[in-house]
């Protein structure tokens, strides 16, 4: 189980997908044309702006993750998929 501490609020996550569903908004870009046919036409119409931000410790709690012993922020049900997912890899350990 790796460390995941983000740099912007210093939060530490348990896992990556616990980190990544912490980070919301859109990274900054640019902004096509969409043609007739619904596809981009390849035409810069701007800028957009990075919406990026962390969310907020009441925000991430609203989401149904909690702190562990180590204060790591952990997904609801994470400690028991972890417990599943490894159970599983033993067994195909085993019959391979
Ligand atoms: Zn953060």
């Amino acid at each position: 189980m790796g460390m995941n501490q983000c740099g912007g609020c210093k939060l530490i996550f348990g896992s990556l997908g616990a980190f990544d569903k912490h980070r919301v908004g859109e990274y900054k870009g640019l902004i096509y044309e969409i043609g007739e046919s619904g596809r981009p036409t390849g035409k810069v119409l701007g800028k957009r702006p990075s919406t990026r931000r962390c969310l907020t410790v009441e925000e991430i709690q609203a989401m149904g993750m909690t702190q562990n012993k180590q204060g790591w922020w952990v997904e609801g049900l994470s400690e028991a998929e972890k417990e599943r997912f490894s159970r599983m890899r033993s067994k195909k350990v085993v019959t391979e």
